[in-house]
């Protein structure tokens, strides 16, 4: 069975003193409701960049891992305002979100310049969190599959090595921050559909190993029946991930619904 893997992407929220406190919440919540569950699944939290060494070091020998919400493309050179991904790896990162709709959406970010993002994070060590997702526009138009196809395309250039060192994750651009999810059988098929493509990219062995994520608007409440669509890996959580108890609401959630819990 793969590992059960939650995210939780803070994005530009939280200040530094308010972070300090989520890491302690959160592992208390997590260890006293899913003690016995061992190492069967993993749980990264992803802050603002500016908040990633004081977490690293909070986090202790717990199971919490951290995760930038983004990575530059090279070790160090003419980048301005970019964070290297060796400076991540220093500051005790383990992952980076790269692909984000936001980045696409709002910041432009291409496949080029995304499978570049990535190649770099993986030099350093670190693992990526890649994302794919639809909008609205795309969905109605019965285009979803062509489109995630397409912004996977460009991570058949890695290897299977580098593939084996990240999670996919869907994200419908019309599920983010609205309230209004996929359904559980939406998101199946998505998923499915991009195990398959891996298996056609890679090898039928990456397919099965490949961790896929859910996120758009997922809560304590619907965690569950996600989590229990056979594709559907873990969850990337924006909104309900502000909160150690909602976060930790998700992770029992998705855990249920694989039924460890
Ligand atoms: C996200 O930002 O990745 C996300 C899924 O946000 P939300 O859970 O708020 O929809």
């Amino acid at each position: 069975m793969r590992q059960p893997f939650f995210a939780a992407n803070w994005k530009m929220n939280k200040s530094i003193a308010e972070s300090g406190a989520f890491i302690s919440s959160l592992v208390d919540k997590l260890g006293e409701s899913a003690s016995g569950i061992g190492s069967q699944f993993a749980v990264v939290v992803a802050p603002p960049y500016t908040h990633l060494g004081l977490l690293a070091d909070s986090v202790g020998d717990s199971r919490v891992q951290i995760s930038a919400q983004n990575c530059g493309v090279a070790k160090s050179g003419a980048f301005t305002g970019e964070i290297s991904p060796s400076v991540l790896k220093e500051l005790g990162c383990d992952w980076a979100i790269i692909g984000h709709s936001e980045r696409r959406h709002v910041f432009k970010e291409d496949e080029i310049l995304l499978v570049a993002r990535s190649k770099a994070a993986l030099t350093e060590s670190l693992g990526v969190i890649f994302c794919v997702g639809e909008t609205l526009q795309d969905r109605r138009a019965g285009n979803t599959m062509k489109v995630v196809e397409g912004q996977l395309r460009s991570l058949g250039q890695l290897s299977g090595n580098s593939l084996s060192r990240m999670v996919l994750a869907y994200e419908p651009v019309w599920a983010i921050g609205t309230g209004e999810n996929a359904t559980p059988a939406q998101a199946e098929e998505v998923h499915a559909f991009m195990r398959e493509w891996v298996g056609k990219a890679f090898s039928k062995d990456a397919a099965e190993a490949v961790r896929i994520l859910y996120g758009g608007s997922v809560k304590p409440d619907n965690a569950e029946v996600i989590m229990a669509q056979p594709d559907v890996d873990g969850l990337l959580v924006g909104g309900a991930s502000l909160e150690p108890v909602t976060f930790a609401g998700v992770v029992l959630g998705g855990l249920k619904g694989k039924k460890l819990r």
